[in-house]
């Protein structure tokens, strides 16, 4: 069976105070993950180190929102996605389109954090999408085709080690959706396309989809056949909402 994923971006959300009681309410509801769908949350990088230490022993995973494409160096500001291992990080968000949009980050940077994530042994989780004028003008494909290659054009990787996260910028947090339909299509053609160069490891790698999910939407989107869970950023911060939608992805995968 599929591993299924449940990934929060805190975004730049939270203080030592809230952090602990978002995670104290999450293992309130949620004593330990069920090990057919990982929960993992992102918080902001001074909180890493503790999250790592509120979730030992947890079963939840930890990751960031960003890693520097190089491991060490004179990079004023950046950090290395080796001292995001060191800390207790195992994932890093990259290419998410709120930093393709403030910070300008481009495919190629995308492409070159992955591989220094993955050489830092963390499991980074590759954000595509399309913009709202991107769709209206007929070119999700192709845009999402550049993403996706210039993020895998140089990984070699084993399906288990990377994630593709799915998220049409012009759903994330705006509290509209991609409709299920949209989501199916998006994430096939994702998975089609990876599969020219390897079929079983297209097949076998998890695509989750991310923007405006929320109870009330995740159970259609999650049971699409092509979708293995979400990256949820606003219902994260809020530990019943953030199980809830977990619960909800549980329900979604079929029974052996
Ligand atoms: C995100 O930040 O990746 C995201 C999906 O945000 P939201 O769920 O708030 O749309």
């Amino acid at each position: 069976m599929k591993k299924q994923w449940l990934i929060g971006n805190w975004k730049m959300h939270g203080n030592l105070a809230s952090n602990k009681a978002l995670i104290d309410g999450i293992r309130a509801e949620l004593p330990q993950p069920d090990e057919r769908a990982a929960l993992v949350v992102c918080p902001a990088f001074p909180y890493l180190f503790q999250l790592a230490e509120l979730t030992r022993d947890s079963g939840i995973g930890v990751g960031v929102q960003n890693v520097s494409d190089h491991l060490q160096g004179a990079y004023t500001g950046e950090t290395s996605p080796l001292m995001v291992k060191e800390l207790g990080g195992s994932y890093a968000i990259i290419g998410h389109s709120e930093r393709r949009q403030y910070q300008g980050e481009n495919d190629g940077l995308m492409g070159r954090k992955a591989l220094a994530a993955i050489d830092a042994g963390l499991i980074p989780v590759i954000c595509v999408g399309e913009t709202a004028e991107e769709r209206d003008s007929g070119r999700t494909h192709e845009v999402l085709a550049r993403q996706l290659d210039a993020a895998f054009g140089y990984i070699r990787t084993a399906h288990d080690k990377i994630i593709l996260a799915y998220e049409p910028r012009w759903a994330i947090g705006t509290g509209i959706a991609a409709t299920p339909e949209i989501v199916q299509t998006e994430h096939e053609f994702l998975r089609q396309r990876i599969a020219i160069r390897d079929k079983e490891f297209a097949a076998k790698l998890p695509i989750i989809y991310g923007g405006s999910v929320k109870v009330s939407n995740a159970v259609s989107i999650f049971s699409m056949p092509d979708v293995d869970g979400g990256l949820i950023g606003s219902a994260a911060l809020n530990a019943k909402e953030f199980i809830t939608i977990y619960r909800e992805l549980l329900q979604t995968i079929p029974a052996e």
